[in-house]
């Protein structure tokens, strides 16, 4: 048994799992997002350039991929701090923080942030989408690649001695590219190695999750121990969702906040709202789903922070969860979604 087990890991050290509280398991502090700048539509050039101000906010909600600036949350770290102060005050207890390498991962940053706002901070191990993987990651073996993951979370990554408690969001793109294969059997390698948590950002498109899930079965992978996030802008034909269900990872919607029309990443997806997702959460339940279900914000670019008219992390807390109280979800169901699943995942065997 390693000194792991039993515990939950964070950018501050090893603490008990029942400690954690209220978890956001899918969620970024620090990064940046320059890989999927989309340019503006013609005619948007001044308001991809301009200063966020209110007048352009709501532009930003329905194109926050076209403004360079918006896409840099790492400049952002004092708000940030503000808004995880308030997440406490309203009751949060933790965060997943997804950023891997790729996306600008900063641990020194995390720590700083879980050590003045109290709120518990879990990094992420291993790398986003092949178009931020570097020609060396691209060239490196299976066996190269998990001796990296394995020890982002035993000795800490980056030159630091912080040490990442979950591998992911390990990236992957539709369809999956070889680079990215080899990152999902280290990832299912480095989770047998250690027993610990692992989060996959599957590509747009229905058949990506069920796809990113067998790579990790056939390479050994634990399912039951593996999150699939951005099922909200993945599956919405309720029979291949309850399909995929089936399967036997954790169930992630995880963009609450997020509504816009044009979903520029994928013009056929219609980004459900929130008040969809909460109904997708009943029907999930319904069928069997609570133990499997986890929820967060995902907030990866400026426009969703309140400083900029945006959601801010405690939207679920405050908004959401008397969404599902008044939608049939009773308070036992809304605690294990936000308690006690992020705890048994979050675990280390
Ligand atoms: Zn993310």
């Amino acid at each position: 048994m390693s000194e792991r087990s039993g515990k939950v890991q964070t950018v501050l050290g090893l603490i008990e799992p029942d400690q954690l509280g209220r978890t956001m398991t899918h969620e970024h502090l620090t990064m940046a997002f320059e890989c999927c700048h989309v340019p503006p539509a013609p005619g948007d050039e001044d308001l991809a350039t301009a200063p966020i101000k209110m007048k352009n906010i709501h532009w930003l909600q329905q194109n926050p991929y076209s403004h360079k600036e918006n896409l840099l949350l790492n400049q952002e770290t004092e708000a940030v701090k503000e808004e995880l102060l308030c997440y406490r005050k309203a009751g949060g207890g933790t965060i997943v923080e997804n950023t891997t390498t790729g996306i600008h991962r900063n641990l020194p940053v995390l720590r700083q942030l879980a050590k003045d706002t109290g709120v518990h901070v879990l990094a992420g191990a291993g790398y986003y989408v092949d178009a931020t993987h570097s020609d060396e990651t691209k060239k490196m073996t299976v066996e190269k690649l998990t001796d990296i993951i394995v020890s982002e979370v035993l000795h800490g990554a980056d030159g630091t001695d912080i040490r990442c408690g979950v591998i992911g969001e390990i990236g992957t793109s539709w369809p999956i590219t070889e680079s990215e294969k080899k990152v999902l059997r280290a990832t299912a390698h480095a989770q047998t190695h250690l027993g610990c948590p692992v989060i996959i950002h599957p590509g747009r498109n229905k058949a990506a999750p069920a796809e990113a899930i067998r790579i990790l079965q056939e390479a050994g992978g634990d399912i039951s121990k593996t999150v699939m996030s951005h099922l909200d802008r993945s599956i919405f034909d309720h029979g291949e969702l309850l399909e995929f269900a089936k399967m036997g990872s954790y169930l992630e919607y995880d963009l609450f906040g997020t509504e816009m029309l044009n979903y520029t990443f994928n013009l056929d997806v219609d980004m459900p709202s929130d008040s969809q997702r909460v109904q997708i959460l009943a029907f999930l339940i319904k069928e069997g789903y609570e133990d499997r279900l986890l929820i967060a914000h995902d907030i990866h670019t400026k426009n969703r922070l309140t400083k900029y008219g945006g959601h801010g992390y405690s939207h679920i807390l405050k908004n959401i969860v008397p969404k599902m109280l008044s939608r049939g979800i009773t308070q036992n169901q809304v605690d294990k979604i936000l308690i006690d699943n992020p705890k048994h995942w979050l675990t280390f065997k």
